[in-house]
Formats: structure tokens, sequence, C-alpha cells
């Protein structure tokens, strides 16, 4: 018995992680979807991958993420689709800094009812600005992350505030909202995540 809901749970999470910028979601959501077996999407990756391999979306979008600033839904919307339409998401997935927008949110929503699917849970990660912006020079400093200056990251916590922290009253008015403190170990937090995941009978394969 326990098999079979361990079966028809594992690895069919359609899942976000929504949070202010270095609140921790990068790293939470790459463990979190190891441990779930399904894949971690971030759009954030995604465009600096094609700004480093200078690809013609990423010369489009280099100038726009280095001040901060949201890249327009148009271009974000079917890159992640793209994405999103690969095999290994087929099973589920854990999105990553999409959605950031309420039109992105509804982009979704429509892409995902089309194929009779929804998202299952959003995790939505808590941390106070000081210690963001703290977290967010060091990691500047040891990514070699150059444009990530003082300025540019509080206009993305500014970014952030204005336009993605409404999306988390939207995931709350559906019940899919999981909120948890981002303070604290890897380890730590990302068992309060499973805690809230689990909750919803989304198990780790491995969980009993
Ligand atoms: P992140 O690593 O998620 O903070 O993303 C880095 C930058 O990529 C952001 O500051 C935006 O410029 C851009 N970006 C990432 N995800 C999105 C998104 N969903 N919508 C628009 N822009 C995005």
């Amino acid at each position: 018995m326990t098999e079979a809901i361990t079966q028809t749970t594992q690895g069919v999470a359609r899942l976000l992680i929504v949070g202010p910028p270095g609140a921790g979601k990068g790293t939470q959501a790459v463990f979190i979807a190891e441990s779930l077996g399904i894949p971690a999407v971030s759009t954030g990756d995604i465009f600096r991958d094609n700004i480093k391999n200078e690809t013609p979306l990423g010369l489009k979008v280099k100038e726009i993420t280095s001040t901060g600033a949201l890249v327009p839904d148009e271009l974000t919307n079917e890159l992640i689709t793209d994405r999103l339409s690969q095999p290994d998401a087929a099973n589920g997935f854990l999105l990553d800094g999409y959605p950031r927008t309420t039109g992105q949110v509804a982009y979704l929503d429509e892409w995902l009812a089309g194929r009779g699917l929804q998202i299952d849970a959003a995790v939505q990660l808590t941390a106070d600005t000081d210690h963001i912006v703290e977290r967010l020079l060091k990691r500047a400093a040891e990514q070699g992350r150059a444009d990530d200056t003082e300025e540019v990251i509080r206009h993305r916590l500014d970014v952030y505030a204005e336009q993605t922290a409404p999306l988390i009253d939207v995931f709350a008015d559906r019940g899919l909202l999981i909120t948890v403190d981002g303070l604290g170990t890897v380890e730590e937090v990302a068992e309060r995540i499973h805690e809230g995941l689990e909750a919803r009978g989304i198990r780790r394969p491995d969980a009993a």
C-alpha cells in the first residue's frame, strides 16, 4: 500500500520556488529537485548560460539582466515552455526564478492547463533584506558576478517587491503556498521544505 502511494506521488510534482534574490532559492531548488528526482529549471541560469555563450538570446538580455531589471515576458515565457517541453520535465519539475510576474503566471497556467496539468505547490523562501544584501555581495565576489554591485542588488530587491512578491498571494489563495524560513544550513532549510511538501503528499522516493 505504502509502495503504491509512493509511486503515485514520486516524480510527478510540478513545483516552484519563490523568494527574494539571495534567499537561497537556487541552492535549495537543486537540492530538493535532486531528492525528488525531477529537474530544477532556473531561468536565471538559462539566461546566464546564453550570455556566457554569446547566443542571440544572450546578446539580447545581457544589458537587461545586468541592471537587475526583468527580461520581457515574451522572451522568458517562450524560453521556459521550450525547456518544460523536454522529456526530462515530463514527470515534474521545480521552477526557480519563474514565474516572476502576474503575466508569467497566466502564461504558465494556460500552458499547463492545455496539457491537463497544474502547479502542485509553491515554496516561498523568506529572508530579511540586510541578510540578503550581505549574502549577494559575498556571492558576487566568490562567483565573479562583477555586475552584482550593491546598487544592482537593491534594484533587484525593489523589482522583486514590486513585481514578484504579489505572486505569493496568488499561490496562497490557491492553497498551494508552503512558507519556509530561509535562514539556516542548506540541510536545515531543505528539511523544512520537505516537511511542507510531505504534508501535501509530495515525498522523496526514498522517504519512508
Ligand atoms: P536570477 O538568477 O533568478 O536572479 O535571475 C537573474 C536575472 O535574469 C534577473 O535579474 C532577470 O534579469 C533575469 N530573469 C531571470 N528569471 C526571469 C524571469 N522569470 N522573468 C524575467 N527576467 C528573469
